[in-house]
């Protein structure tokens, strides 16, 4: 991170990120990539002990009152430990707890937040379904209205944390008939009658987190646990997509940044030809382009980051946290890919750790909304946003700087 855009407040409490990173158990880490822990319970634990989950919440509720460039240093560093631990992290704390916090009630961050947040609880995120994650509001699992209670059936599927749970955040539809964007609803679910883990996904990484299917039949879900309005998900959905994608940027730097270092150690002491490999353009140009890009991929976040905590206007986020999710993730991969060629065969072994970044890493174009997604979200605000200001957006107009720019038969646009 750049320490010197960094407040004394800040570097003390990614020193406490860095202190639970210390305080994993190698093992734990190898017992998740290879299955046998199936959802990190005692890590989460551990982190909650540390107060180091919400920090940007108020203190009232279990937060300290910080800012999302503090949530962004924190998942940098807790995804350090592996995609998995900062997902598993940030999907509780830094999502659901989100929801709540931002568009629930006080009893609901009373019995829901305040205990996630000590790691006392545990929580997943329900939108995708199995008939698809892209076309959220097309959500096909249904609440039905029973007067003091809503009657949830569907599916979802991919849900970290689907083993492990406590409780659940579902968008479910509560009217069949209205228009997609308003016909949703955000519930809390509690783990009950009616809700069952189907089954846990063989994944090709980012193991451990508990991923599998959960099925909703005839489960009771009092009124009091809607999040928001009946039928006003979409504000929930938009504000939540905040944590969801900047949060994922800040922790996939966090999770190539090991990549980097264990590629320029390596490459200073690797030999052939009589010299180190660094000495190779060919190979210290690979690492020098990795680590550009990560730092790019900084610069980037902590922008953004920066302009969440100043209140920018709603779609200017939506842009940027899009366009962050999509460099960030690429750029990461580059990075993890570069350092993999830069170590030659080894370093597509488990005799170090990059082969499993690598495969941690593949997700981080597909979830929380795939890139093309972003790229769509990032297409469509832009050109809002340009048809939006009629104001001259630029100082002068440079169209008319050019030698044959006053050629109007030439400038045909149908
Ligand atoms: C390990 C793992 C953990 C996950 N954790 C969670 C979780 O905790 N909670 C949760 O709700 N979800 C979770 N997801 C789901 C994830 O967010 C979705 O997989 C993702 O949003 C894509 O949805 P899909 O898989 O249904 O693909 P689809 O929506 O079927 O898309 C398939 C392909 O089509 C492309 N595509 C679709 N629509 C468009 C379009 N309009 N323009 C261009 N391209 C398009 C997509 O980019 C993609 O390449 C997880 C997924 C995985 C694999």
């Amino acid at each position: 991170m750049f320490d010197f855009v960094m407040t004394e407040e800040q570097i003390d409490i990614r020193q406490e990120a860095r202190e639970l990173v210390k305080w994993v158990p190698r093992q734990m880490i190898l017992d998740m990539d290879a299955d046998n822990i199936k959802f990190p319970k005692e890590f989460l634990r551990e982190a909650g002990r540390r107060n180091l989950f919400g920090c940007r919440y108020p203190r009232q509720w279990g937060g300290r009152d910080m800012d999302w460039v503090t949530t962004c240093m924190v998942m940098e560093e807790i995804g350090t430990l592996g995609y998995i631990f900062s997902c598993t992290f940030g999907v509780g704390a830094e999502l659901v707890c989100d929801a709540v916090i931002l568009h629930g009630t006080d009893e609901q961050k009373e019995k829901y937040v305040k205990p996630l947040l000590r790691g006392d609880t545990f929580a997943a995120e329900c939108l995708t379904e199995p008939r698809g994650g892209s076309d959220f509001f097309g959500t096909t699992t249904t609440a039905e209205d029973k007067g003091d209670h809503f009657l949830i059936n569907g599916q979802k599927r991919f849900i970290v944390g689907a083993e492990g749970a406590d409780y659940f955040l579902v968008y479910a539809r509560t009217d069949p008939n209205g228009e997609p964007h308003k016909s949703l609803t955000a519930f809390i679910v509690d783990r009950a009658e009616g809700v069952e883990t189907k089954y846990l996904y063989g994944l090709l990484g980012c193991r451990g987190g508990g991923a599998g299917r959960v099925v909703f039949r005839d489960v009771k879900v009092p009124k009091q646990n809607v999040v928001g309005e009946i039928n006003g998900a979409y504000p929930v959905f938009n504000t939540m997509m905040i944590p969801e994608r900047l949060g994922t940027s800040a922790m996939t730097i966090g999770a190539a940044r090991p990549a980097l270092e264990i590629a320029t150690r390596y490459t200073t002491r690797r030999k052939a030809f009589g010299k180190t490999i660094n000495e190779f353009q060919g190979v210290s140009f690979q690492v020098a382009e990795a680590a550009m890009l990560l730092d790019a991929s900084r610069a980037m976040v902590y922008a953004t980051a920066r302009a969440v905590d100043s209140g920018a206007e709603p779609h200017v986020i939506r842009r940027m946290v899009s366009e962050t999710k999509k460099f960030v993730t690429e750029s990461c991969q580059k990075v993890v890919h570069n350092a993999m060629q830069a170590m030659g065969g080894i370093g597509y072994t488990n005799v170090y750790p990059i082969e499993r970044i690598f495969r941690d890493l593949r997700l981080a174009t597909i979830w929380t909304g795939s890139n093309e997604i972003m790229s769509a979200v990032i297409a469509a605000e832009w050109y809002r946003e340009f048809a939006r200001v009629t104001e001259p957006r630029l100082a002068r107009d440079f169209e008319a700087d050019s030698a044959e720019a006053f050629a109007e038969d030439e400038k045909i646009y149908e």
